[in-house]
């Protein structure tokens, strides 16, 4: 059966999209962490990061360096932080995460919410500054 990224990729699942090309989805986390918490997955689907073949592995981290700075140009915060974990959902997907402090990139604590709107606008806003 197909993950859920699969299915938003597809455009099955609705998402806030950020961007996209052949190889990769980019996409804001629907539970984030910080404002403009963006998920970068692959499109084909695989489970654990370092099963990736090397182009897809690579290609994956150059395709989060773009995201990473069109999110900080968009989003006032002291750098982008980093995280794959994947516990939840068995295809890969880079966090990346506008932080200012540790305390910023806690898995752990409670996550933020925000209305349709606000999800759109940090969208619109992110998207604005993606250079591919
Ligand atoms: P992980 O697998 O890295 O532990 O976490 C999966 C991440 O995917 C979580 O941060 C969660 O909020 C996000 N996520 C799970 N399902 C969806 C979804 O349907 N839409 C979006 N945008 N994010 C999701």
């Amino acid at each position: 059966m197909a993950t859920i990224f699969t299915r938003i990729i597809n455009g099955e699942i609705p998402c806030y999209k950020i961007a996209e090309d052949d190889r990769f989805f980019a996409f804001l986390d629907i539970n984030p962490l910080m404002e403009g918490h963006t998920l970068v997955v692959p499109k084909q689907e695989v489970d654990y990061i370092f099963d990736l073949d090397d182009e897809t592995l690579s290609g994956l981290i150059l395709f989060s360096k773009k995201l990473a700075k069109a999110i900080r140009e968009a989003i006032p915060c002291n750098r982008i932080g980093v995280a794959v974990i994947g516990l939840e959902v068995p295809h890969v997907h880079v966090h990346l995460v506008p932080m200012n402090s540790m305390g910023d990139v806690n898995f752990a604590r409670p996550k933020l919410k925000f209305t349709p709107e606000e999800f759109s606008k940090t969208a619109e806003k992110i998207r604005s500054k993606v250079r591919l």
